[in-house]
């Protein structure tokens, strides 16, 4: 027997099939974020490594930093994606190659699309709140939408929804016909849910996303599971709605979309489709960084059509040198789905 079929139809195995409704509880890793902060990283992990088109998930603090520099990031680049930065306590100065200057505070969405490169540096402040706590997000954009101009957008006004109990920021998205005031590119979801003690409430979901909740304080109850701050607990996909109960004060954000079918490449601060893409975007930001850019345009790409990282640019107002990109990896770097 041959198959006939003049395009087969191609079946990508990505190790586990959609099961509707589950809970799978994803662990942590201890990652360093520049000289002073350890962040919990909950996405990607092994076995996941998206919700939606969320694709990174770090989780930090609260930290006591009245005596430390707290967060610095020195500059850095992006490609093929959009940082979603959200705090629960104290603030970040954001700065980027677009001339982008502001002070991202608790409860202020901070929206950053690389698409085609951007660079940006993020630091507390001097002087800044004792207290540091927040949430640093990546959406990966779709393939069409990945090489689009760089854009940045502070919203200060978010939507929110009350209910007895409870209350829910919209970041991104659209819940219960509330809708964020931020640009996305595939359909999502991204809510901040306070919950105070003995509230029992029931947020509505699309049936055909896949969700996830990372829990940031307290000890909130979903689905009937009790979760613990710094966790990051996979639904599945296939629920209308989740049942989110709180014997004490907790807060959590829901992460959700449709789930992503394009596989990338996600190395260092790029995302892309191909390892030489990957390539390209570090060759051409460590030029920059050496001033090597402009002079030799050292980046002809791969062949008509090929994805031209850049220029990145550099981000005026941060006192001291951007970041280097790693080595890259001794072995090819490949697309991956969004499970393994
Ligand atoms: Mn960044």
């Amino acid at each position: 027997m041959s198959n006939i079929a003049a395009e087969p139809a191609v079946q990508v195995c990505q190790g586990r099939p959609d099961a509707g409704p589950v809970r799978e509880l994803l662990p942590a890793r201890a990652v360093p974020l520049g000289e002073s902060t350890v962040v919990r990283r909950l996405l990607p992990t092994m076995g996941r490594r998206m919700v939606g088109s969320w694709c990174f998930v770090d989780h930090y603090g609260p930290d006591e930093i009245a005596r430390e520099p707290g967060m610095q990031v020195p500059p850095h680049p992006h490609t093929g994606l959009q940082t979603v930065s959200w705090l629960l306590d104290g603030e970040v100065h954001h700065r980027d190659s677009l001339g982008s200057d502001c002070l991202i505070r608790p409860g202020e969405l901070g929206l950053m699309t690389a698409g085609g490169g951007i660079a940006h540096s993020e630091q507390s402040p001097d002087p800044h709140s004792p207290m540091l706590h927040g949430a640093q997000l990546w959406v990966a954009l779709p393939d069409g939408e990945r090489e689009r101009a760089p854009s940045f957008d502070h919203h200060r006004e978010l939507p929110v929804l009350r209910e007895p109990g409870a209350t829910a920021t919209v970041l991104l998205g659209e819940l219960a016909g509330a809708r964020s005031p931020g640009q996305v590119h595939t359909a999502l979801i991204g809510v901040d849910a306070t919950l105070v003690s003995g509230a029992d409430a029931v947020l509505p979901l699309e049936g055909d996303f896949e969700h996830a909740v990372l829990t940031v304080s307290g000890a909130p109850e979903v689905d009937g599971e009790e979760l613990q701050p710094g966790s990051l607990c996979y639904l599945g996909t296939g629920r209308s709605t989740l049942r989110l109960r709180a014997a004490t004060p907790s807060r959590l954000l829901l992460l959700g979309g449709i789930p992503f079918t394009e596989k990338i490449v996600m190395w260092w601060n790029f995302i892309a489709r191909t390892g030489e893409e990957i390539a390209a975007a570090r060759e051409r930001w460590q030029a920059e960084l050496t001033g090597e850019a402009e002079a030799t345009e050292m980046v002809e790409a791969t062949g008509s059509g090929a994805f031209r990282p850049g220029p990145f640019g550099a981000v005026t107002g941060f006192e001291g040198p951007a970041l280097a990109a790693p080595p890259l990896p001794p072995t090819p770097l490949r697309p991956r789905g969004r499970t393994r």
